[in-house]
């Protein structure tokens, strides 16, 4: 079993044991292009599978516990190297101080994505595999490997290749470097949209699908490694499309919005008015309706501790939402615990199963005038709370 970090692929056993097997006989071909939908770990499939050319260990490649491994899994083996898109860097002036600001660039990634194995593949702005880097990859295919046996060079994302080989002297580089790689060389690139490569490439690359996950694998990834609570990750694993990466973007995607609601419930309750109040209860409701009702309970549990904290004089964990909601007259203190301590029930009756419908009702009462928190009655239907 791998070591965690990069050598911990999900799923693709049938593939991992064939490269494996190819990388142990010789036989895995140099140049490979892996392709298949987004996230669902293409590129992590390459990163072990350099792994597996470079284990020291007589079975089992990559064994995860030699030095070569360890190395690999943490992205320091010096003969494995991973290019990307990157942002264009900014003033660099001639051929040779574009390429050392590229891979100044990736050392950078490669050094958030060491702290972040579960990154995301964000795209900001315009990013692209620059001539500049391909011609880092033709002089690192040149030179001996540092450690050995196998120098690899994996290009994720490698449609973004296309654009930017401007020049013919770049695309012949790289045609010749797929080509006909170094014997000690092998070049796995991968895409999720293989059409857009130029046909040049793809006919000297021997390209392997990488199908989808199913399902449940990616809800069971969810709960071990992301620390997602069960019923939510096979929620998000279904409107995954088979990609563990698509998964957690739409949890991202989910948690964002979701702290943007809080803030407006917060703003909405502070406010008092009632049409704030009845605004609070109608984003509260659409939240409900998506099960989420218990986390948009904690994230707004959450922005009145920070107020509440700012408002005594303590550090807020969130500074800036303190910010924003306090606005130019800070929310009164006792305005708040009764606030917090309504939200804290509001939590309860939620574990209890009680309609969202009541307890919102109750909750947005409260900035009204009526301040106490009136007893709930049990919902019709769900055997009382
Ligand atoms: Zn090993």
């Amino acid at each position: 079993m791998a070591e965690p970090g990069y050598l911990a692929v999900f799923g693709h056993e049938e593939i991992r044991e064939r490269f494996a097997q190819a990388a142990s006989l010789g036989r895995l071909p140099q140049s490979l292009l892996l392709h298949g939908p987004r996230g669902v770990g293409k590129q992590r499939l390459a990163l072990w599978t350099a792994a597996a050319l470079n284990c020291g260990s007589e079975s089992d490649r990559p064994c995860g516990t030699c030095r070569a491994c360890r190395l690999s899994a943490r992205l320091e083996h010096p003969d494995i190297n991973w290019f990307f898109p990157l942002p264009r860097p900014k003033r660099a002036s001639g051929a040779q101080q574009l390429r050392q600001k590229l891979e100044d660039l990736r050392a950078a990634a490669l050094e958030e994505r060491r702290a972040n194995p579960l990154y995301l593949d964000e795209e900001e702005g315009a990013t692209g595999i620059y001539v500049a880097a391909v011609h880092t990859m033709r002089s690192l295919a040149q030179k001996s490997p540092a450690m050995g046996p196998a120098k690899v060079l994996i290009v994720g994302r490698a449609e973004a290749l296309t654009p930017g080989l401007g020049s013919p002297e770049a695309a012949n580089a790289l045609l010749k470097l797929l080509e006909e790689p170094p014997a000690d060389t092998t070049l796995i690139l991968t895409s999720d949209v293989p059409g857009a490569l130029l046909p040049t490439i793809r006919s000297r690359v021997q390209a392997v699908r990488i199908p989808p996950l199913p399902d449940e694998r990616i809800a069971v990834f969810l709960a071990a490694e992301a620390d997602i609570p069960e019923a939510e990750a096979r929620r998000l694993a279904s409107r995954s499309g088979g990609s563990i990466g698509r998964a957690l973007e739409l949890r991202n995607e989910e948690q964002e919005y979701l702290r943007e609601s809080a803030a407006e419930i917060v703003q909405a309750l502070l406010d008092g008015r009632p049409a704030a109040q009845l605004a609070a209860a109608h984003r509260f409701r659409s939240f409900g309706a998506r099960g989420a009702f218990g986390r948009t309970l904690s994230e707004v549990r959450g922005l009145l501790r920070d107020l509440l904290a700012a408002s005594a004089g303590a550090t807020a964990s969130d500074p800036d939402s303190v910010a924003t909601l306090s606005g130019a007259s800070p929310p009164d203190f006792n305005r708040l615990v009764r606030l917090l301590d309504a939200v804290e029930e509001a939590r309860e009756l939620a574990d209890r199963n009680v309609n969202p419908q009541l307890i919102v009702a109750n909750l947005t009462r409260l900035g009204t005038g009526h301040l106490t928190l009136a007893p709930v009655p049990p919902p019709p239907g769900t055997g009382g709370a």
